[in-house]
């Protein structure tokens, strides 16, 4: 059986254009300033940034920027001042303490990839599905990403080493039915790691269902060549199913429907799961008319998440309250199979709950009285959650603490 390892675009002299693109990617803050597509005031304030966390853009992507400081496609890609996050008030540091144990919410181990690692490369949270880290390798980092912490300082914890042991693992553990691919991007992988990993899972008869989550309908369609799509289209003995990362209408470009219906006419099942960001999509009429036209093009928009605890993202929060009342606007103009889920993952890794359903996430006012951060820039609240199949420790509330910048 031959083995797996990591993928490497950058080292094929194949001239596809795809990887092509991927090579001609902007991929430093030297290579914006460069290619001017930061302002001079911008520059100063990135330099002073650094390079805290990877940045790469295709030109693909670039394309779509408008030159504004506010436009939603800059914001998801271009690092920002924001990504220093702020020093809290002392009232939160202490609530933080007693919620996570820590003076600020925000965890590089966001959900809890690294605390629930079965082996190498290997998440393995519900009983029936795991998840597989098969590359650190994205054509657009986003900003807003909740494995960024993964993808820079933290790299080794998820991508170091063979992929070998966790096929074996996944093979011996007959309850796993659905393995998901995730990343990084797992379609940066070239088609022959693509190619061995299927005909590998492929051969365990008790997965059903392959899931791959990838973001490269959004940042580069042409990703999705003839020879990927045939990959796809193949008799494999799972289902097959591809999430994407659409988070604003102006995503949903003529390169991007062609990608979505060339894969539909592979018989490939198409999800979406975008995220709420502030000054990105927070907006009724922006979530609506993404959602609508993801669902004219054949795609489920299957999720709106709430923004995870991840470093280097305070700018993009908004609040739960904000959440809740876009989403019940949103409610109203939408057919069911165009509405997505709004969904919070409880950090530490306790899993998904429903935040448009009151009984689940309960605001408890008193805990973050008025007077605590009326002088703040910051605002917050606490929730109680309750999720449906809480998994530990049994029978004890979980408390959640919403900041998000005012
Ligand atoms: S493509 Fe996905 S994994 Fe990669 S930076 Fe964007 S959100 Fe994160």
């Amino acid at each position: 059986m031959s083995s797996i390892s990591n993928p490497s675009p950058l080292s094929t002299s194949s001239l596809e254009e795809w990887r092509q693109e991927f090579l001609n990617s902007y991929s430093s803050v030297a290579d914006l300033i460069k290619n001017r597509l930061v302002s001079s005031q911008e520059a100063v304030q990135l330099n002073s940034l650094g390079e805290r966390f990877k940045v790469r853009i295709t030109p693909y992507y670039a394309n779509l920027m408008e030159p504004r400081v506010d436009c939603p496609i800059r914001l998801q890609a271009i690092p920002h001042l924001g990504e220093e996050d702020p020093v809290l008030p002392q009232s939160f540091q202490d609530i933080s303490q007693r919620i996570y144990q820590r003076s600020s919410p925000w965890h590089g181990d966001a959900i809890g990839d690294v605390k629930n690692l079965a082996v190498p490369r290997l998440t393995h949270r519900y009983e029936n599905r795991a998840i597989l880290h098969l590359s650190s390798i994205c054509a657009v980092y986003c900003r807003f990403c909740f494995r960024k912490s993964h993808l820079n300082d933290d790299e080794k914890t998820l991508y170091e080493g063979s992929l070998d042991e966790a096929i074996e693992y996944i093979g011996s553990h007959t309850e796993i039915r659905e393995l998901i691919l995730t990343g990084g991007d797992p379609l940066s992988s070239t088609d022959s790691v693509i190619r061995r990993l299927f005909e590998r899972v492929s051969s365990i008869e008790h997965i059903r269902m392959l899931r791959i989550h990838s973001r490269m309908a959004v940042t580069l369609p042409s990703r999705f060549t003839p020879a990927l799509l045939d990959l796809f289209r193949k008799d494999w003995n799972f289902s097959l199913t591809l999430v994407s990362h659409f988070n604003h209408p102006q995503e949903i470009t003529y390169e991007a429907r062609t990608a979505l219906k060339n894969l539909r006419k592979t018989g490939i099942t198409l999800l979406n799961q975008s995220v709420l960001l502030k000054g990105v999509n927070s907006d009724f009429e922006c979530l609506k008319t993404l959602f609508q036209t993801l669902y004219e093009n054949g795609v489920i928009p299957f999720y709106l998440h709430h923004p995870d605890w991840t470093p280097g993202t305070f700018h993009f929060r908004i609040s739960i309250d904000e959440g809740r009342k876009l989403y019940a606007q949103l409610k109203g103009h939408l057919s069911g199979p165009a509405l997505p889920h709004y969904i919070l993952d409880i950090p530490q890794g306790y899993g998904k709950i429903a935040l448009s359903d009151p009984s689940l996430a309960k605001k408890i006012q008193s805990l973050v009285p008025d007077s605590l951060h009326s002088n703040s820039k910051i605002g917050g609240a606490i929730y109680e959650l309750t999720p449906p199949t809480i998994r530990k420790p049994q029978n004890q509330p979980i408390l959640y603490l919403d900041l998000y910048p005012c």
